[in-house]
């Protein structure tokens, strides 16, 4: 879980940060995504007026295809979040705060958690290369056969003659057509 009290945090004096090391998290990514290595880095969080700004560097690895041949190719990446929380409790009074005025911004709970989840997984889902590939020189499948290029040395298709039980079902069509 990448969630962190700043109940204390929230206490300080401004500017006060601290760091923490994340290792080994799990995260549920977007449907499409799969991570093939745990969250690793480092978190910090610093005070900054009544909000709280969190800065993550992050490390993980994602499994997709290979968009040329398909196959399942793992791919590290490097996720950086700065994002400020603000708090939806007052820290002194214990009061609710109104959250109309920023209605988009990270919160905190009610116990001043703050969650990082979200974020990183969006930052995740961001970081995924667009164009992944297995290597550089992917020789992808076959347009006509579907073979996986990288398998074979040679691969080529003749000018192979048409199924004559097709040709005539063609010839057929032609004329339905025509007629
Ligand atoms: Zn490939
Ligand atoms: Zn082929």
């Amino acid at each position: 879980m990448l969630s962190y009290n700043v109940a204390t945090l929230l206490r300080s004096a401004p500017g006060t940060e601290r760091r923490y090391t994340v290792e080994a998290v799990d995260l549920d990514v977007y449907d499409d995504l799969q991570l093939a290595a745990p969250i690793a880095g480092e978190v910090r969080l610093s005070r900054t007026g009544r909000s709280i700004l969190a800065r993550a560097n992050l490390s993980t690895a994602i499994e997709a295809n290979c968009s040329r041949c398909l196959r399942p190719v793992v791919a590290p990446i490097d996720v950086e979040i700065e994002e400020v929380a603000l708090p939806s409790i007052d820290i002194d009074t214990g009061q609710p705060i109104d959250r109309d005025a920023e209605p988009d911004a990270l919160r905190l709970d009610e116990h001043h958690e703050l969650a990082l989840d979200e974020p990183v997984r969006e930052a995740i889902s961001l970081a995924e290369p667009i164009a992944l590939l297995c290597r550089p020189d992917c020789r992808g499948l076959c347009p006509v056969c579907g073979s996986d290029l990288n398998n074979v040395s040679e691969h080529q298709h003749d000018e192979e003659p048409i199924d004559p039980r097709l040709a005539d079902l063609a010839e057929w069509r032609e004329r339905a057509d025509t007629n």
